[in-house]
């Protein structure tokens, strides 16, 4: 199928872009790699295409005091060959390879992915385990939210019309801070089947509910209790939500073995 027809436009500043996202039925187009598809099956039908790759300002990967700023635009392929991310960010290096497939983390951006928040996706679990900060930027000014505020519910953010997402800022890891990234994929590349970004004692799980869920455990017993108690993980066309669970399990068996060597 083909896209539905759709106004294009790309604004130079942010101004005009908080300006055009005033256009009713507006949508904000990054790296394309979720939206066209969406077009294509015409799950979506926005008026006008506000392409943002444009704006500077969405751009770049910094190191800024104590955390690492990554701008909206940075695609996913830029992150895999940053020595910031590899140095400071063990964590999100480790998940960046399981997201899609190298054509798809050529153009996708992190900004995207967050903004999109599919339960399946990687980075909004990492960046709920790192407790990272979103700034976010609209017609009436910047704001910051943290990410379990962030994150509200099935593809729900906290992004309001009109508003976008400039950057990510993560905290810099410290020595003593141990992480590991497990997923459980059909395929390499594939959207996980269920996964863990687990930082020090906090055990975020993704594809296991509508948003990242947490768990935290001071101990392997007391994890395993608080994985059954809270993970309710949906059932799809693949595996029932108790083999979900199953798997989620062995994921935080492998996890822990890990952090305590
Ligand atoms: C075959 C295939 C496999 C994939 N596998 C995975 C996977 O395993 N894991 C994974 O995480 N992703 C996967 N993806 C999705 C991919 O990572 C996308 O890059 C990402 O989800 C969206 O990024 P994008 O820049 O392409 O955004 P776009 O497709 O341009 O936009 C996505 C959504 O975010 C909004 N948006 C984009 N940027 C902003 C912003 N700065 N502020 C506000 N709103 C914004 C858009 O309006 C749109 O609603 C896959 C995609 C495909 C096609």
């Amino acid at each position: 199928m083909k896209a539905p027809a759709f106004a294009y436009a790309k604004p130079a500043t942010l101004g005009e872009a908080f300006a055009l996202l005033q256009v009713l039925n507006a949508k904000v187009l990054a790296g394309g790699q979720s939206l066209i598809p969406s077009l294509n099956m015409r799950l979506s039908s926005p008026g006008l295409l506000v392409d943002i790759t444009g704006l500077k300002e969405l751009k770049g990967i910094s190191v800024q005091g104590n955390s690492i700023r990554i701008g909206a635009l940075v695609t996913h392929a830029q992150m895999e060959r940053s020595p910031e991310i590899q140095k400071h960010l063990p964590l999100l290096a480790q998940a960046i390879p399981h997201v899609a497939h190298a054509a798809i983390r050529n153009r996708g951006t992190i900004g995207g992915s967050m903004a999109l928040a599919d339960p399946a996706a990687e980075y909004p679990a990492v960046a709920v385990a790192l407790e990272a900060e979103f700034l976010i930027e609209g017609k009436k000014g910047k704001r910051k939210a943290k990410a379990t505020a962030f994150f509200k519910g099935l593809f729900e953010t906290d992004l309001k019309p009109g508003e976008l997402l400039v950057a990510v800022e993560f905290p810099i890891a410290k020595p003593s801070d141990k992480s590991v990234f497990l997923e459980l994929a059909r395929r390499h590349g594939d959207y996980a089947i269920i996964g863990l970004a687990a930082h020090n004692s906090k055990f975020v799980f993704f594809s296991a509910g509508p948003k990242p869920v947490v768990v935290e455990g001071g101990s392997m017993q007391k994890a395993k209790e608080n994985l059954s108690k809270t993970l309710k993980p949906p059932a799809d066309l693949y595996s029932s939500s108790a083999a979900k669970l199953h798997l989620a399990g062995v994921l935080l068996e492998r996890a822990w073995t890990t952090l305590s060597t």
